[in-house]
């Protein structure tokens, strides 16, 4: 493959493997065990294994290492390990990394289960944990420690879509010589420049844009080859949170039209939220791309494009977001997010259910509040639903 290759050449033939039948599409390897030619061999492999050399499906797999190879030169990393869904990517990321009495920083904003890392599971294991407001720096600045061994944030946050400045943080995080794991989902690889703006570990829930059609849980770790192989493999393929082959192959083909599907669904985005700032049913419209978002600039330079989701915020309250989403005829009342049809949930009452009210108002999930993955329909429908159902 050439180094030289444009993003979307590489989406489509970077880490193709073809067997001796010289299939155009990837094949899937829908076996856990690789057969050898000798006992000596046997040996030889489990000695040290070559890039092309498979020991055992929970250690590695020739779709699923196709798919880690083209993510990789997608997202400008040197490796990629996959996994067998976001969370297992989340939380073999974190595991892989820290120890008893290690220190984490992490932004508040965060998807519910991700958030039960931070305030259940590491605390239980030694780890202290301390949330602050992502896009406040000041507080990552005093939050940060020498004993801090990692910070972790959503690039872009779930619901509210607030931004954490990936350079300013690492650069914090690197003086004190912690590691920064970023949940990149919301920024898409499309508009990542996550590993040139400092980010050691960069994390997908491939279920999203990656597969893009709604079909599949994935996930993926991204980082240098050092820290992928020494520190996430050992982790994950001892503890059983690899991809499957099949999914693999999903998120193969995922790969090859995820650039046309983000750039359309941002593309539709963008003229959505614009048709919907200023409705009088509205409080607000939240999307980075509009120069009413309050971090807009950061947006511009961080992703270069506002993205694929947005957030209404609707006068009314629960009572007006609840007729809204049941009077919307073309977006589907669901919770996944990328997927090739518009997808709409409250979260104060779904994703975020559980959060505590104090939290809910503090990350902006008020009961108005409608999330909204823009889909692969005729921005002209979307906008003419949304249009309808305000009005209800
Ligand atoms: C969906 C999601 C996850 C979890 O991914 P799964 O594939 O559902 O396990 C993690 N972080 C963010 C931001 C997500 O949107």
């Amino acid at each position: 493959m050439s180094k030289d290759w444009n993003k979307s050449t590489k989406a489509v033939h970077a880490g193709t493997r073809r067997s001796q039948y010289g299939e155009v599409s990837e094949a899937i390897f829908m076996t856990q065990g690789f057969v050898y030619d000798s006992a000596e061999d046997a040996e030889a492999r489990f000695e040290s294994a070559g890039p092309d050399e498979f020991i055992y499906a929970r250690y590695g797999n020739p779709t699923v290492a196709m798919f880690e190879e083209r993510i990789a030169a997608l997202e400008g990393a040197e490796d990629a390990f996959a996994t067998a869904s976001g969370m297992a990517a989340v939380n073999g990321a974190m595991m892989s990394i820290l120890k008893a009495g290690d220190h984490v920083v992490s932004a508040r904003a965060l998807f519910g289960s991700c958030l039960y890392i931070a305030e259940e599971i590491l605390p239980r294991f030694g780890v202290e944990v301390t949330l602050v407001d992502g896009a406040d720096l000041s507080q990552w600045e005093a939050a940060i420690r020498p004993d801090t061994r990692a910070v972790f944030f959503e690039s872009l946050s779930n619901p509210a879509l607030e931004l954490v400045d990936i350079e300013a943080v690492a650069k914090l995080a690197h003086a004190a010589g912690a590691l920064v794991v970023c949940d990149n989902v919301f920024a898409t690889p499309i508009y990542s420049k996550a590993v040139a703006q400092g980010v050691d570990l960069v994390i997908y829930s491939a279920t999203k844009h990656i597969d893009g059609q709604g079909r599949a849980l994935g996930g993926v770790i991204l980082g240098s080859r050092d820290l992928i192989r020494k520190t996430i493999e050992p982790y994950m393929k001892h503890t059983g949170g690899s991809m499957s082959p099949f999914t693999a192959w999903i998120m193969l083909k995922g790969l090859e039209t995820m650039r046309l599907r983000v750039r359309a669904q941002t593309d539709a985005a963008q003229k959505i939220a614009q048709e919907l700032e200023g409705h009088a049913a509205l409080k607000r419209v939240i999307y980075p791309g509009l120069p009413s978002h309050p971090q807009h600039a950061l947006a511009m330079a961080q992703m270069g494009a506002g993205g694929t989701m947005l957030a209404i915020e609707l006068k009314g309250g629960k009572e007006a977001s609840y007729k809204f989403l049941n009077a919307c005829k073309v977006g589907l009342i669901s919770n996944n997010l990328g997927d090739a049809k518009t997808i709409l949930t409250p979260p104060a009452f779904t994703t975020h259910q559980r959060l505590p009210q104090d939290q809910k108002d503090a990350l902006g999930i008020t009961p108005g509040l409608v999330r909204i993955s823009v889909g692969l329909e005729d921005e002209v429908d979307l906008i003419e639903d949304f249009l309808q159902a305000l009005s209800n």
